[in-house]
């Protein structure tokens, strides 16, 4: 299993696709969503989990599809990892315990459930390993990219070495400051996709900003508790030297990558996998590498100074001026 830890918006579509490219890897998008996204296709659950509370998500919703183009519910590869892995209660469990023990709030809830080993916890732990030998049988890859990002889910994966699921971190860091551009786009009414922004600017930037900080912190935390399993990389210098980048995977990963990286300097598709809940460019079954922009590069605006502010020391750590 290979986990990718980050922000949102910091580029894991694009890890997802080059490194579910490479023989015996299959790229699965963010997993941990993977249960919510079949009960609500099913209509057993009435939206996808967001921060607080369920979001409702319409029937005909990209997010309810697989990157192979079918919904997830009817996605070959996705009915028999369920039919394998999640049959009967399993499916409903393992989405409830998802929420329980790997929200944003529930470090402390698994962190008693693992010094104390309960039932529950232990159980839990069982489901993710067996759907993980459930993707693997199901795809014949013996190597999974689980892009949840979520660093709260990250550290049960050590948890599972016992269970025969070994795992590698890739913590994937992108500019803050690009990362708030990315953000603000979102609620600018003049992107194709936007919706309206919930507050003024700089709560934005504190809300983002802080939740950059806090996410990229943890995650760095894996380096210092498992520098044998963890890489950093930045978005960056995989957007300008992707086969510079990719060699320095797979020499982590031990994966071969001098097909991707033939394709990637020819301008051939790569492959997308069955990803789960990407964003909205992964509705191409196939899709070309190109080189994704690197942010405006502007003059520090106001909502800049405010990041730098409170998180330039963290982003002078990660080599961004
Ligand atoms: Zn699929």
């Amino acid at each position: 299993m290979i986990y990718v830890l980050g922000t949102g918006r910091c580029g894991s579509t694009v890890l997802d696709l080059l490194l579910g490219s490479a023989p015996g890897v299959v790229s699965v998008g963010e997993l941990w969503y993977l249960p919510s996204v079949l009960r609500v296709s099913i209509g057993e659950l009435p939206g996808l989990p967001a921060l607080l509370a369920l979001e409702p998500v319409p029937k005909d919703s990209p997010k309810l599809l697989c990157s192979c183009g079918e919904p997830v519910v009817n996605c070959p590869v996705w009915t028999e990892v369920r039919r394998r892995s999640l049959a009967g209660d399993r499916l409903r469990e393992l989405d409830l315990d998802n929420r329980y023990y790997e929200g944003f709030f529930s470090m402390p809830i698994a962190g008693t459930g693992w010094v104390f080993r309960t039932g529950r916890f232990e159980r839990h732990l069982d489901s993710m390993a067996e759907v993980a030998h459930a993707i693997a049988q199901t795809t014949g890859k013996s190597t999974i990219v689980d892009s949840s990002k979520f660093p709260w889910r990250a550290w049960l994966f050590p948890l599972l070495l016992g269970r025969k699921v070994e795992v590698k971190f890739v913590h994937l860091v992108r500019n803050g400051e690009t990362f708030l551009q990315s953000i603000q786009n979102h609620f600018d009414p003049n992107e194709p996709v936007s919706r309206p922004a919930p507050w003024p600017g700089w709560a934005l930037t504190l809300f983002y900003g802080a939740q950059w900080v806090h996410t990229n912190l943890l995650s760095s935390c894996f380096g210092f508790l498992f520098p044998d399993r963890y890489l950093l990389v930045r978005f960056e210098d995989l957007s300008a030297e992707p086969a510079k980048t990719l060699d320095a995977l797979a020499r982590f990963l031990g994966l071969d990558v001098s097909d991707v990286r033939r394709r990637v300097e020819q301008g051939l598709p790569l492959s997308t996998g069955h990803v789960v809940l990407g964003n909205r460019s992964k509705i191409t079954p196939v899709l070309r590498w190109t080189p994704p922009g690197l942010g405006n590069g502007a003059a520090p605006s106001h909502r800049n100074r405010l990041f730098r502010a409170f998180a330039g020391w963290l982003q002078r750590y990660y080599g961004y001026r």
